[in-house]
């Protein structure tokens, strides 16, 4: 292509292509032709593949490909390609064609990028965030800033230390930008490239669809401290709390810039870029949020119902669907910021009354950060305008509902609450009720508001009428009844006459054009209106262009306030959704504690799968306690029982109740009470990083690796399966000093859910260890699983007994069973030929099923004289013994 390019035997227009293409390499180039786009050479067979157009050649001979969108029609397939994450340059005609000399002027005037655009798809609970990750150049620091252009939210943080690439790369990951910008010349993953050659940073950057290399003079701080500070008019970055964040303030500043770069000038609705600060959250990282299904569903495709977002998510505004997501992506570690959302649910959750009356001012409430940020980018018509100033009217109402309330945080909310009436009023002042979707043609307007226009719109109405006039008297004076007086835009007014009737026509009459069945003709009377009417309609165009400019600047000034009316708005909304969710499931309070370790539920559920079961009526969940403490007591349960039992609901049950309650909201329990928790670490099922070639066993040691180095005891540890991707022997081995380390070591509240029978042995060994186990009943029919949770390990396995209520052949589950009893007995056998051994041998193992007992094993058990040992050094032994095999 650049070779086709350079060819300086280029059409004038292909040469003005060739230059808005140089500019803007990484973009597709629409190049604006008449009433269609073009695209040509690459972008053209691009674009032709993604949106499914026919490629046409521009010049025969030198096949230059080409297709083209029509111009009324662009947004729609704009849209679609930046779905799939490409950039587009929208390549416009800056002057009329009709009056250019020569070739037509064509300017590149927006650049769309994924995380720049706006995306009408996009969810109201949704945010769509552009990302920007700085790194300092000793990779000691490293910031992130997070924006949405949607809504103007802009926050921004920073990570130290050793791992500071990797913390905010993860950040980055887990809010899920539609982009990141990335410097040009950042080498991410680290000094340590792993096993498979991929790279553990890059690897986590690449659920994010489009990343976008900006030069990396842009993240330095002489360049990106300046425009950030210019753009704020702020002397300087203290103001944001960004006195001493040098990579946080970059990342911010680089974001700016290339908001610039790709034109997008007016940002009056951009949020002051706010610090935020990692640690004063419960820490969640990208792995749990995705295996928890906190915001999406675990696999792509799946129903959103299983989320529990879904599950929690009855706000009544957008911007408090929004909070609700952010708030659970990041719970609160402050005591005293939780309690006082707790006391604001529960004193709502009590009082039906109040909270319906709140509820259902909410529901007046739109979009009013949308709103705004369409109005601050200029893609706001009248009827955006009037539904700003209806979300206005509907917040005095809400600060009103709020008077039922009495407690602290209510009564916060409520005070000072800027409620905007003015800004309301001047709308509504300015614009009638149901303006038209654009403006032109005057009545968007109020009467009043402009004595011109009220004029010129008289005189348009009154010309019109006297025009309705002519063709009355015209058709008597005449005498052809279907004499019309028409108009259309290319020949303006004219009166229309059947060729039947055109020897009637009178002698004053101007031949305009002739049709099939009709004659045109004019009067100097019918074009002294004309030109009146046309140029009072030209006229009220543009003063009701300049009074909507002048009101959307106006509403633009009180942009701050409306943001902190947003803020309110969402605060109110959460809690008030919170409350009525505790309300109408039965929740109830949960105790959080700053300084113990302590986790206890009475009879707890799963919001999720509680509520999936209610809705399909398949059954009811059944309620499950449990007890753990850091400190003192059982610090980690070990818990045992057949697949389907209801383990791995039960660990992720446990993490969803302590995620909502350091949200602020109540819990599906009976009683809770909750040391507060540092962060969750979570080794749960497969991870997506599978599909990207690293092997389940990989993935599982690494994240594992994660959790041993950083939990803290008062963090919580849920591991499902672990050691499962290897072999048997080797996944056991791995699980037992796993347990030992968290044991011993870390103290974290740990919920270990195994298929190593073995590993409940540790129960006598480890005093903070205690074994859960999921109960099931063996009937004819089959296993029955009753998902109650209770005290002890579980006494085999039931693969098989799974394995048939799955479908599996019979012939292959009787022969299934005959192998294991075989495997029972040949070890039974080898055990018994060690004397009294059995004694301290595990519980019949399936595993045994695949591996022969190691010789050196019997041997040595062979040796043994079984009555002078304690229980102890046998289990010692037996340790030892695994370690061998
Ligand atoms: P495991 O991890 O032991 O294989 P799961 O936790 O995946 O088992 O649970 C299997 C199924 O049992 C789940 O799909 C869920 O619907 C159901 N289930 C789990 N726990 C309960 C419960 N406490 N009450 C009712 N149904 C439950």
């Amino acid at each position: 292509q650049a070779e086709t390019l350079a060819s300086d035997k280029l059409s004038p227009m292909m040469r003005q292509f060739a230059a808005a293409k140089a500019a803007h390499p990484d973009s597709l180039l629409f190049f604006r032709m008449g009433d269609f786009y073009e695209l040509f050479y690459d972008d053209a067979v691009v674009a032709s593949r993604e949106l499914q157009l026919t490629l046409t050649a521009r010049d025969r001979e030198r096949q230059q490909p080409m297709c083209g969108v029509p111009y009324h029609a662009a947004e729609g397939y704009l849209q679609r390609l930046l779905r799939k994450g490409y950039r587009i340059a929208i390549c416009e005609q800056m002057e009329d064609p009709k009056l250019a000399k020569g070739i037509v002027k064509r300017e590149v005037t927006r650049v769309f990028t994924p995380g720049t655009a706006l995306d009408p798809s996009a969810g109201a609970g949704e945010n769509t965030f552009l990302a920007s990750l700085a790194v300092a150049n000793d990779r000691k620091s490293a910031g992130v800033a997070l924006l949405d252009l949607s809504t103007g939210e802009f926050r921004t943080t920073e990570f130290r230390g050793a791992d500071a690439v990797s913390a905010a790369t993860e950040e980055v990951a887990r809010n899920r930008p539609r982009e990141v910008l990335l410097p040009a010349g950042l080498h991410l993953g680290g000094s340590q490239p792993e096993l498979d050659g991929s790279e553990a940073g890059d690897d986590m950057l690449s659920s994010v669809r489009t990343r976008t290399p900006v030069e990396d003079w842009v993240f330095t701080a002489d360049y990106a401290l300046p425009l950030l500070q210019n753009h704020y008019r702020a002397h300087s970055l203290e103001g944001f709390g960004l006195a001493g964040r040098t990579s946080a303030a970059i990342a911010a500043g680089a974001l700016l810039h290339y908001l610039r770069a790709t034109k997008h000038e007016e940002l009056e609705h951009l949020d002051v870029p706010r610090f935020y600060e990692r640690s004063t959250c419960l820490e969640l990282d990208a792995v749990s949020v995705r295996n928890l299904e906190l915001i999406e569903p675990l696999f792509s495709g799946e129903s959103q119902q299983t989320t529990l977002c879904y599950a929690v998510d009855a706000c009544r505004t957008p911007m408090g669907k929004r909070m609700l997501r952010a708030v659970l992506l990041r719970p609160s570690i402050d005591v005293v910021e939780i309690a006082a959302r707790h006391d604001a649910v529960g004193e709502a959750a009590r009082s039906l009354a109040s909270r319906e009356r709140l509820r259902r001012a909410l529901e007046q409430v739109l979009d009013l950060e949308r709103l705004l940020a369409r109005l601050a980018l200029d893609s706001a018509g009248p009827r955006e305008v009037v539904a700003l100033a209806r979300t206005l009217a509907a917040l005095p109402p809400v600060q009103e509902a709020l008077a039922d309330l009495n407690q602290g945080r209510w009564g916060v909310l409520r005070e000072h609450f800027d409620t905007l009436e003015d800004v309301c009023a001047r709308i509504q002042a300015t614009l009638v009720d149901e303006p038209p979707l654009k403006l032109g043609e005057g009545d968007a307007i109020q009467v009043g508001v402009d004595a011109e226009l009220d004029e010129l719109r008289g005189l348009s109405r009154s010309g019109r009428e006297a025009i309705a006039a002519i063709e009355e008297r015209e058709r008597t004076r005449t005498g052809i009844g279907s004499l019309k007086v028409r108009f259309n835009s290319v020949f303006g007014y004219y009166l229309e006459i059947t060729k039947s009737n055109l020897a009637n026509v009178p002698s004053d009459y101007e031949r305009k054009q002739t049709l099939v069945n009709a004659e045109r003709f004019t009067t100097p009377e019918l074009k002294e209106y004309e030109r009146k009417i046309l140029t009072a309609q030209e006229r009220v165009g543009e003063i009701e262009r300049r009074i909507f400019a002048a009101l959307r600047r106006e509403v633009l000034g009180s942009a701050a306030r409306m943001r902190e009316a947003s803020r309110r708005l969402a605060e109110i909304d959460l809690l008030a959704n919170f409350a009525h969710i505790a309300a109408l499931r039965g929740w109830s309070r949960p105790e959080i504690l700053a300084d113990t370790t302590v986790f206890e539920f009475a009879e707890a559920r799963h919001p999720v799968v509680e509520l999936r079961l209610e809705e399909s009526g398949a059954g009811r969940f059944i309620p499950n306690s449990g007890f753990l403490d850091g400190a003192q007591g059982p610090s980690l349960a070990l818990i045992t029982g057949p697949n389907m039992g209801g383990k791995s609901t039960y660990l992720r049950m446990a993490a969803l109740l302590a995620i909502l309650a350091q949200s602020g909201s109540f819990v599906p329990a009976v009683a809770m009470k909750l040391g507060l928790v540092d962060r969750i670490f979570t080794r749960i099922g497969a991870s997506d990083n599978v599909a990207r070639g690293r092997s389940t066993f990989m993935v599982e040691m690494t994240e594992t690796a994660a959790i041993l180095n950083s939990a803290t005891p008062k963090s919580l540890v849920l591991l499902d399966e672990m050691g499962r991707g290897t072999a048997t022997y080797d996944g056991l081995s791995l699980a037992w000093a796993a347990v030992e380390h968290l044991h011993d070591r870390v103290g974290a509240r740990t919920l270990f859910a195994t298929h190593y029978h073995e590993l409940t042995l540790l129960e006598e060994k480890l005093a903070r260890l205690k074994n859960l186990r999921v109960a099931c009943r063996e009937t004819p029919q089959g296993i029955v699983f009753l998902h109650q949770v209770e005290s002890g390990a579980a006494d085999r396995s039931y693969g098989i007994e799974v394995a048939k209520l799955a479908g599996l052949p019979r012939d292959v589950i009787a022969r299934a069973r005959a192998v294991l009893k075989m495997h029972e007995k040949a070890e039974s056998a080898s055990v018994a030929a060690a004397g009294q051994a059995a004694q301290i041998a595990a519980p019949p193992m399936q595993m045994t099923i695949f591996t022969p007992l190691s010789q050196r094993v019997v041997d040595r058990v062979r040796e043994l004289d079984v009555d002078r040992m304690t229980p102890m050094e046998a289990l010692q032994l037996l340790a030892e013994l695994k370690r061998e095999i």
